[in-house]
């Protein structure tokens, strides 16, 4: 039974500009977001590093038929070449109809995400107990990490050049590890502390064992032992610590939340929410008419330095390269080229109201959010994409039938976050920042709604597929 709309409810429907969720406007949705994000979360649970990500996306793409780019080649329209930047970043491309001097369309996302780094001389003993010395990456919230499983991902380099992968602490039967924190009834001084230095950093230690060497004559009996095991396992020594990369993340698989199963909770969901649909929407494109480029990067979550992060060259060396292969004019390309700069932004939170500001914020479940900027304090920091960038992603989103929400993280002057953005328009490229919502962003277990995923996939499908 439907009443009549009134002159002024239909003038309303006309005039406001309103949000839904996004399964009011395609009932079947929330099933086929189901379906798209068993993959997701197989995703997640593969590829918890940087390094991970890279290995698990090139055998993805190699799968799918994508070639090593090679620099001194013509590619035909349709080919699908990737490049995967010092076993940390990928970058897949396929040729478009068009000549590049057309522009190409970049989708961008970044695959580390915020961890416990271990120090380059990490093991010792204290008290009974062995330990790691970590240095957290990212913006974590440090008493977040304590007294919950975490594993132990990286590589190691030993003397003699071979490397040994570690991935300890996430199979079944697999050992774990843990930072300690105090119990509640010696924690008086500790619970005068600000939030913030609940744990300090040289407070985040790794307890890895216990059991001391048999000979009852030596000092640092249990560190040996520990040592002696890592020996035998992995063939290192301590000095070996010092050329590895072994980063700590909590050992939790991704899992579904709530009755109807509608959320993902994981860790690292910022920002492989972004980065797995982007590489899906890369993979599934056919015979596209602008060269569509998906770079998976690292070091976002530290601000992008180094060689690969999105301050480096390494990203549009490769367009160059790309551009020279073609014959194409670079500059003439670049000016051309548009770019979906994906990564997370903040959910409403209903627990935590105050920081958002309600019409301007993303809720989880209403589709991918398009954001004019990201930045903080007076918007420094932002690319802030022009009112022609916004037309044309919000013409492409309801061509398309995306369901999509617009957003800013956080009230202003409340806090403020920046991303890759403004490194991509700094070479004369359209950029627009888009993302999926998070619930507890950076902590170790956040939280996703599966339509928002569903519709990042939907986004970047939509914008490899567009003809202008
Ligand atoms: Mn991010
Ligand atoms: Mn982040």
């Amino acid at each position: 039974m439907s009443k009549k709309k009134t002159a002024a409810q239909k003038l309303q429907e006309e005039l406001f500009y309103t949000t839904k969720p996004a399964v009011d406007a395609d009932p079947e949705s929330f099933e086929k977001a189901s379906e798209f994000c068993k993959g997701y979360m197989a995703f997640l649970d593969a590829a918890k590093t940087e390094r991970e990500a890279a290995k698990v996306s090139e055998k993805m793409l190699q799968e799918a038929g994508y070639q090593p780019f090679e620099p001194d080649k013509t590619y035909p329209a349709g080919a699908k070449v990737y490049f995967i930047n010092r076993h940390k970043c990928v970058l897949a491309a396929t040729i478009g109809r068009l000549p590049l001097e057309k522009g190409f369309h970049l989708n961008i996302a970044h695959v580390d995400s915020p961890r416990l780094d271990l120090k380059p001389n990490p093991l010792y003993e204290d008290g009974g107990l062995a330990l790691f010395k970590t240095h957290y990456y990212g913006g974590l919230r440090k008493y977040q990490w304590a007294t919950i499983p975490l594993a132990l991902h990286g590589v190691i380099y030993r003397q003699d050049g071979s490397a040994v992968e570690l991935r300890l602490g996430e199979e079944e039967g697999d050992p774990v590890f843990c930072i300690t924190d105090l119990l509640p009834h010696l924690s008086a001084e500790q619970n005068k502390r600000p939030l913030k230095e609940g744990l300090k950093g040289e407070e985040l230690n790794l307890v890895v064992g216990s059991l001391p060497i048999e000979d009852q004559e030596i000092k640092e009996r249990v560190k040996l032992a520990a040592m002696k095991l890592l020996h035998e396992q992995y063939g290192i020594t301590e000095k070996d610590f010092i050329r590895a990369e072994l980063e700590v993340v909590p050992a939790q698989k991704a899992r579904e939340v709530g009755f109807d199963r509608a959320l993902i909770g994981a860790y690292g969901h910022d920002d492989q929410v972004d980065a797995y649909p982007a590489l899906m929407a890369e993979i599934g494109v056919k015979d596209p008419a602008f060269t569509t480029v998906c770079v998976l990067t690292d070091k976002e979550e530290t601000g992008s330095d180094g060689n690969t992060g999105l301050q480096s060259d390494y990203v549009f060396n490769f367009l160059e390269q790309l551009c020279r292969c073609q014959g194409a004019d670079k500059i003439t390309a670049f000016k051309a080229s548009k770019c979906l700069s994906a990564d997370v932004t903040a959910a409403f939170d209903p627990t935590f109201p105050s920081v958002s500001e309600k019409r301007n914020c993303a809720f989880a479940g209403k589709g991918i959010t398009l954001q004019k900027y990201t930045g903080s304090g007076g918007k420094y920091s932002t690319n802030d994409a022009s009112a022609e960038m916004m037309a044309y992603m919000m013409d492409l989103l309801d061509g398309a039938g995306v369901a999509w929400q617009t957003g800013e993280l956080g009230k202003v002057d409340e806090g403020g976050g920046g991303t890759v953005a403004k490194y991509v328009s700094k070479r004369d490229i359209d950029t627009v920042d888009i993302g999926v919502p998070v619930l507890s962003m950076h902590a170790p277990f956040e939280m996703v709604s599966k339509l928002d995923v569903y519709m990042a996939w939907r986004t970047f499908d939509a914008f490899n597929r567009a003809e202008k």
